[in-house]
């Protein structure tokens, strides 16, 4: 990969990680300006024919063009390395661009990917559909079994894919476990860190091999832009998902990359405000007659408690609760809201709702529904950074009480 040659602010060894999110990688220009430019180029000159030759043959550093690498898209890239404690990232148009480039950039046809059953609905679409035509096969189990991952394991899995916590019941599943289990098998670990960022886990140091971002969600936090990222070695990110980026071209914009370098400035901050809040919100959802259970992994009789304990460094800004009286029920809260975002995004600064049922999980069977835990009187918040009474209030509108 090429060395950054606008780089005077490499992340120094020792700095803390609000350190890190505000001053790594800063990119410089010539006018010595402040706040980090924006790149708006697509194409990089060169001095001279000679000169225009050694970059592209990868003699000398140097941009060439910005489907490959862009000093701003590179500054955003290089800060989340540090961040996550990995040596190389690429960044992608979207999250799913990420685990699409990650995929086809280390799977061929014939090899098998083992992924958590409470994935995404769009990555579950992507391995099935998509990678399917291609030959690369996916199989899937409970995520927080280990012994399910070792018995789902066959000779030519290559990948072992997981997202925790997982979206809407927030289960978690053993980071480090499962990386032995993958490095046993000769297979790469994979982590969708979406819903905590490294502020609050960093996978890479617990054994996982890739890290993947939807950076459309907290890393962004404001709901402005779509955009995704893949954190892991020199020898897998920097030049192979690299090189397949590069090549596909499913590159992220200036534009995007620089909206959310700033937003990984704010990220410790947004992201301690979001647990806290979480935690006022599970907490009092927890007493309230009208709710049967809390799902938040920052209660201390939830079974998984004590591993979120060890391998996080905090629970996360998403609650999720299921309301007596089903389905009605769950959508009265929804329609008495006035305050809160009807919307299925997440990670933002304002509190959103959603029901799981009737929406990001309605494609799925009323059986396999069930088996998953999700039922008609679900419903997923993630919460804001407005002042929690308020949100609370605002709940409390159609639960009563
Ligand atoms: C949103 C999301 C994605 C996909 O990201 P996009 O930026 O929408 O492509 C992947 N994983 C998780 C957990 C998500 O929430």
């Amino acid at each position: 990969m090429q060395k950054n040659p606008l780089h005077p602010n490499p992340a120094e060894k020792g700095w803390g990680p609000a350190t890190l999110a505000v001053r790594a990688c800063e990119p410089r220009g010539e006018f010595r300006e402040h706040s980090a430019p924006i790149y708006a180029t697509s194409s990089f000159l060169f001095d001279n024919a000679e000169q225009m030759a050694e970059v592209f043959a990868g003699h000398e550093p140097g941009y060439v063009y910005s489907r490959f690498v862009n000093p701003t898209v590179r500054a955003f890239e290089d800060r989340l390395a540090a961040m996550e404690g990995g040596e190389a990232c690429v960044a992608t148009g979207s999250g799913m661009g990420a685990i699409l480039s990650t995929c086809l950039a280390l799977l061929k046809a014939g090899d098998h990917i083992l992924a958590s059953r409470t994935i995404f609905g769009s990555t579950i679409g992507l391995f099935d559909r998509i990678l399917g035509k291609f030959g690369v096969e996916t199989s899937f189990v409970d995520p927080t079994e280990l012994d399910a991952w070792r018995a789902g394991l066959r000779s030519n899995t290559r990948l072992l894919f997981v997202e925790t916590p997982s979206n809407p019941l927030l289960r978690i599943a053993d980071i480090t476990g499962l990386a032995d289990i993958a490095h046993g098998a000769g297979a790469l670990l994979m982590v969708d860190n979406c819903f905590l960022t490294p502020v609050l886990q960093q996978p890479i140091k617990l054994g996982a091999d890739l890290v993947i971002h939807s950076a459309t969600k907290y890393i962004d936090g404001q709901g402005r832009c779509v955009g995704g990222a893949v954190v892991g070695s020199n020898a897998v990110v920097g030049d192979e998902v690299f090189r397949f980026l590069r090549t596909a071209g499913v590159s992220l914009s200036p534009f995007n990359a620089w909206v959310f370098l700033k937003g990984l400035e704010t990220l410790p901050l947004r992201m301690r405000a979001h647990c806290d809040s979480a935690a006022k919100l599970a907490a009092w959802l927890r007493s309230h007659p009208q709710v049967e259970r809390v799902y938040y992994l920052g209660l201390p009789d939830d079974p998984q408690h004590a591993l979120a304990c060890k391998q996080q460094s905090g629970f996360g800004g998403l609650v999720s609760f299921d309301v007596k009286g089903g389905r009605d029920a769950a959508w009265h809260v929804i329609n008495a809201c006035r305050l809160l975002s009807v919307t299925s995004n997440l990670g933002d600064t304002r509190t959103t709702i959603t029901h799981p049922a009737s929406t990001t999980h309605a494609r799925i069977t009323e059986a396999a529904r069930q088996a998953a835990g999700i039922g008609q009187g679900l419903l997923r918040v993630s919460v804001g950074l407005e002042d929690i009474d308020d949100v609370i209030t605002d709940l409390q509108r159609g639960l009563g009480g």
